[in-house]
């Protein structure tokens, strides 16, 4: 359990080691000069404005066109504000931040935290010694394991160790389905360890919780204030591309901390920086349980857009659903867009019914990044309470459902990147009960990205 550092009320735990608006503070009843004079916080320029540059201090943006003008009461001046991060509070350029600069949350030394009792194969056991000894030395270190490497399990010794050392960690994924499914997993295997799960709408907050699931965005509100810091699938959107998050990341870890990077399909900037030996990485080119990563077949459907225009799959899906060699498997079924899951439901579901990949049509469901039940759907798919699940990309990574085939309907379309493809492949054949997944490409013309994903995947597959 935590401890709330010794002398400081109890109100202010939800401050300790974060980054704040005046308002916030105000909402709490707390006065920001008293805090300054009692040294917990301290207050740090908003905006960091230059001739051609202006840096929002809260969340790193500098692109001009997310700033905007608004005329402020306050000082009767027009003034600056953040657009982009202005979901969490305005970021006003008359008003400071305020950043917690006192006492941290502490935690007892705990020995044998960890309640797995699994074994990790040699390649995940070297990562593991890696990604330990980078928390007890305070270095970085970036982990590449293919999809079904098993790349939670090699966390636990890391994860012990800092726990041992009575650290605080935080595990951020971009994503918050990931987040969900991490939390009973997590909770289970560090029973005595106290655990946040951080995602827009999320309930488990818990302050000062030793160790923390979040999504990449909510490090905004951190200042300094984690030891151990684990930064998954660190090429994927939304971390990628987005100077805010490695912004908020870098500021919410203390200035002697470890991150430990992971990630299945790494950038090319990345791999130029392995290469050059200015990321220290491990490699772990098998899946946990020694089976090849499942190689995805190309699907060429000539009328796949005409077949899709009137709201049903190409013919050659249909054929594919009567020679899959094991029908009991579950299904998960991506496209590129929510509109055209939306057009070809409802023919789906009849199909499916009557080709005996889903028991009835109620079995076959939708999911999409703004569907309110997706949780649900998520959850009702793993349970196997749904035999096919027709999503978008966001089920692309981390999610881990045990034995499913897995197809792309329009494989070619530019939402599926090649890091996109290895990822949606690397669904398939996670279980070691059932390690041959199928996967197709459906497509009416093959991309770079489909050619590319199939020769990385063949090529990790000869990696031992
Ligand atoms: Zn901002």
């Amino acid at each position: 359990m935590n401890k709330t550092p010794q002398n400081i009320p109890g109100h202010l735990a939800s401050f300790i080691g974060k980054v704040a608006l005046k308002d916030q503070l105000i909402e709490h009843d707390l006065n920001p000069s008293e805090l300054i004079n009692q040294q917990y916080i301290e207050s740090m320029p908003s905006m960091t404005k230059g001739l051609f540059k202006i840096i929002c201090n809260r969340c790193g943006n500098q692109t001009r066109s997310l700033f905007g003008k608004i005329d402020c009461k306050r000082c009767d001046r027009t003034h600056s504000y953040c657009k982009k991060c202005i979901q969490m509070g305005r970021v006003l350029e008359c008003t400071p931040l305020y950043k917690w600069i006192g006492p941290q949350f502490t935690y007892p030394p705990q020995m044998n935290a960890c309640n797995w009792d699994g074994t990790l194969t040699n390649a995940q056991q070297q990562a593991a010694n890696r990604a330990t000894q980078s928390v007890i030395e305070h270095s970085n270190l970036l982990i590449w394991g293919v999809c079904g490497a098993g790349k939670t399990e090699m966390l636990f010794p890391a994860i012990t160790k800092a726990i041992e050392l009575g650290e605080r960690i935080c595990l951020a994924t971009p994503r918050s389905d990931v987040v969900r499914e991490l939390t009973p997993r997590f909770q289970e295997v560090f029973p005595n360890i106290s655990l946040q799960s951080l995602y827009a709408g999320s309930e488990n907050v818990f302050e000062g919780a030793q160790l923390t699931l979040s999504t990449t965005h909510q490090l905004i509100h951190y200042y300094h204030t984690f030891d151990t810091m684990i930064i998954d699938e660190v090429d994927a959107f939304p971390y990628h591309g987005d100077d805010m998050l490695p912004f908020v990341t870098h500021r919410s870890v203390k200035k002697k901390s470890t991150t430990i990077y992971l990630t299945a399909t790494p950038r090319k900037e990345d791999v130029t920086d392995m290469r050059n030996g200015k990321l220290p990485f491990v490699f772990v080119p098998r899946r946990y349980h020694g089976v090849d990563l499942p190689v995805p077949t190309f699907q060429l459907s000539f009328n796949l857009q005409s077949s899709l225009q009137i709201g049903k799959l190409p013919p050659s899906f249909y054929q594919w659903l009567q020679q899959r060699t094991k029908k009991e498997r579950q299904l998960l079924i991506f496209v590129p867009t929510i509109s055209l899951a939306e057009k070809i439901l409802s023919h789906t579901q009849e199909v499916l019914v009557k080709e005996k990949a889903a028991l009835i049509e109620e079995r076959v469901s939708f999911v999409h990044a703004k569907d309110d039940t997706r949780k649900e759907k998520v959850h009702k798919f793993r349970e196997k309470q749904l035999d096919v699940l027709i999503t978008t990309a966001i089920l692309e990574r981390g999610v881990t459902f045990p034995a499913i085939d897995v197809a792309i309907i329009d494989a070619g379309h530019e939402v599926f990147d090649e890091a996109a493809l290895v990822q949606i492949a690397g669904r398939a054949g996670r279980s070691k009960h059932d390690p041959f997944g199928e996967v197709v490409f459906f497509h009416d013309g093959k991309s770079r990205a489909m050619v590319q994903a199939k020769k990385s995947i063949i090529k990790m597959n000869k990696m031992k």
